[in-house]
């Protein structure tokens, strides 16, 4: 059978359509996804002595099955299976949890080798997999899978595809690999795939690291050439128009949110594309700010847009941007993935002739159907949530688009610049005056009793709550409490109320009507999954439950927290968690201690730098497979200078040297 880089996995042995939907799950279509799909980590099964081992160290150990294992049962679906092995000439005590099924593969009086942490005080080790007796001396690579797909299976599938590393070209160009020790793409591929050894899997990674980063450089700053930051179109608004605007709020700018409106004027006055980025901490005021650079780009004569993450938030901006702007003569328009065709197709006619100035929407808005006549602004809200592409696409729309992108996720200016190109960044680090800070607590599931007593107290005064858990349905896998079951444990305990439920997988109509009840005062306590996680705004709400916080981020939780305390009532905030281990207990210990953003930014910058596997995809900022912007930083600093050089070089990749980055960009889809 003959193979080719961009085949898809369907063409490989044992894969059938079950299989390739589990490995598109991971992102892994052809032959070179799997090539590139590197293991995040090795187990060392190495086996080694016992009197090698420290306390703590992670190794294999090789032994005589001295007992007959037992298993236990305890809690809920907790057990334990332990036997004893005799190792030279001690007797060591084996203990696995939570996998009484390997009961089965331990046999009295026969050899086995098994994988774990040795607890040297307790002469113990607790066990994480058996492993074949003859396996010596390798670095096995564990992969991140998900439920559907077995480590193993993937393996033999990486193995199956192993030969045509040598198929690859050089993503890195020749210069940059002699220049810095960086390694070609088959190095790299088999170092990351199959390292020797801790020395030639480090150097691997290293050079898998920057040419991840230098894809993504390349792709960035390739967009910013297209829309080169050089030129642009002055926009003249008209400030007696927009002063009205100041007149009409129902409150005063904050000092820091004036200043962010003054950055945007000036840069809407140049002749020069703005690229602004306008960080503030959640409920901070973004979205007033995002009106006024709006309102101005309509009153010098463009259309402006705002492309929001989620059908929720499009449609709360759409009913705050309406009640500020409509009184002026805007028209404005909403369009998300639930809007009717027939009201689609109004919107597009009125786009296209200029009828509609400004438009809210979700990715919806990038769709080839949707033209402007006259784009001005393009404003992206939330935007770590939107692909290099997908603003690529939005900025398409218009000549020499201004743009603004908001996040509540606070970087550093070079980073801003690196990651999203961004030239300028506006700070808004204070809250509007009146705001009482939350109070936060991280209470145990023994606890909750105090969580229902605050409960009731503030539905007595009239207040709304949110319940937030990670999970919808019930899974076997896992005891997390439930959002359906949560729903329906709390309306029956409170009997008077009503208790409504909204996830991310309802349709957009649906999730609308429910946040619109909720907003209304019409639902008392709203369960919900992440999905309220960004923007959404009602003042009332001031309690928020979490449960099994220790499953989210400290970013996200960060964020989840900041739907409550908008109002001038006093709110609380419960983040419901036993953890286990140290990391996750600091984690909460921090976010029940501040409120405030940057500082938990930075806290969870620390942390992850600590290997937390789920953290960036939470925090806000761009996820890289093998890249850690923070850990790496110097070589992002590195990559972007290349990717500079290379553009600079050749700016539409077509040297020999750079065909394989070309042709990976564009099978990417990212690339012109
Ligand atoms: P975020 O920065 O999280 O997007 P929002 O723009 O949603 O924050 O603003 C949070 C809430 O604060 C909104 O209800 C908004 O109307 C209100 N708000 C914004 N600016 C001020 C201000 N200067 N004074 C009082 N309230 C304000
Ligand atoms: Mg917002």
């Amino acid at each position: 059978m003959s193979l080719a880089l961009f085949d898809s996995v369907q063409a490989l042995t044992g894969v059938g359509p079950k299989t390739a939907q589990a490995l598109k799950g991971l992102g892994i279509n052809t032959v070179y996804d799997l090539l590139y799909y590197f293991p995040f980590r090795y187990e060392q099964l190495q086996t080694l002595p016992l009197a090698e081992l420290s306390d703590g160290q992670k190794a294999v150990v090789k032994g005589i099955v001295v007992t007959e294992p037992t298993v236990s049962y305890y809690g809920y679906h907790r057990s334990r299976l332990s036997f004893k092995l005799q190792i030279d000439h001690a007797v060591v005590m084996v203990n696995f949890f939570n996998q009484p099924w390997l009961h089965k593969q331990i046999t009295v009086n026969k050899p086995l080798a098994v994988y774990g942490t040795f607890q040297k005080a307790r002469l113990a080790v607790t066990g994480m997999k058996l492993v074949a007796a003859n396996s010596d001396d390798k670095m096995a690579p564990v992969y991140s899978v998900s439920q559907h797909l077995h480590q193993k299976t993937l393996l033999k599938l990486i193995k199956q595809v192993l030969p045509l590393a040598k198929q690859t070209g050089n993503v890195i160009p020749a210069d940059w690999r002699d220049q810095r020790q960086f390694l070609t793409d088959e190095q790299i591929i088999l170092g990351m795939q199959t390292p020797k050894d801790i020395q030639a899997g480090e150097a691997a990674r290293r050079s898998a690291i920057f040419r991840e980063f230098f894809l993504f450089e390349l792709q960035l700053q390739h967009l910013l050439h297209q829309n080169s930051g050089q030129t642009g179109i002055a926009k003249h608004y008209q400030l007696p128009a927009v002063n009205e605007l100041t007149k009409s709020l129902p409150f005063e700018l904050t000092h820091d949110q004036k200043q962010a409106v003054n950055q945007i004027f000036i840069d809407l006055k140049q002749p020069r594309q703005m690229r602004r980025l306008l960080e503030g901490d959640v409920g901070s005021g973004k979205t007033v700010v995002a009106v006024y650079a709006m309102y101005s780009a309509v009153t010098a004569g463009y259309q402006a847009c705002l492309m929001a993450p989620t059908e929720i938030l499009a449609h709360q901006h759409f009913e705050k941007v309406q009640q500020l702007l409509q009184p002026f003569g805007v028209r404005i328009a909403l369009l998300t993935g639930s809007t009717s065709a027939k009201e689609k197709a109004e919107i597009q006619a009125e786009l296209a002739d200029g009828t509609i100035n400004v438009v809210i929407g979700t990715h919806a808005l990038i769709q080839p159907a949707i033209k402007f006549n006259r784009l001005g602004l393009a404003i992206i809200d939330e935007q770590h949530r939107f692909g290099v592409n997908q603003r690529r696409d939005l900025l398409a729309k218009g000549d020499k688009v201004d743009q603004l992108s908001m996040t509540a996720t606070p970087i550093p200016r070079t980073l801003a610049l690196s990651l999203y190109g961004q030239t300028a960044v506006s700070e808004i680090r204070q809250l509007p005056a009146g705001r009482k800070p939350i109070k936060s607590a991280w209470v145990t599931s023994n606890q909750l009793r105090e969580v229902l007593t605050k409960m009731k107290e503030q539905l007595a005064q009239g207040r709304q709550i949110y319940v937030v858990t990670p999970l919808i349905a019930a899974s076997e896998k896992t005891d997390l409490k439930n959002a359906q079951e949560l729903q329906a444990r709390l309306a029956a305990y409170f009997k008077e109320q009503t208790v409504a439920l909204l996830d991310g997988q309802m349709p957009g109509e649906q999730k609308e009507k429910i946040m619109a009840a909720f907003a209304a005062g019409q639902i008392n306590i709203l369960v919900a999954t992440s999905v309220i996680e960004v923007g959404v705004d009602v003042a009332n709400a001031n309690l928020m439950i979490i449960f099994d916080a220790d499953r989210f981020g400290l970013s996200q939780l960060h964020q989840l927290r900041g739907r409550i305390g908008r109002g001038t009532y006093q709110s609380y905030c419960y983040f419901v968690a036993d953890p286990k281990n140290e990391q996750a207990k600091q984690r909460l210990e921090i976010v029940a201690s501040t409120n405030d953003g940057f500082k938990l930014a930075a806290e969870d910058l620390k942390l992850r730098g600590q290997g937390n596997l789920f953290g960036q995809a939470q925090s806000g900022l761009p996820t890289f497979q093998v890249g850690d912007i923070v850990q790496n930083n110097d070589l992002l600093m590195l990559a972007a200078q290349a990717a500079k050089e290379t553009l600079t070089a050749d700016p539409d990749l077509t040297e020999a040297d750079h065909a394989y980055a070309a042709k990976v960009l564009k099978y990417k889809q990212t690339f012109i």
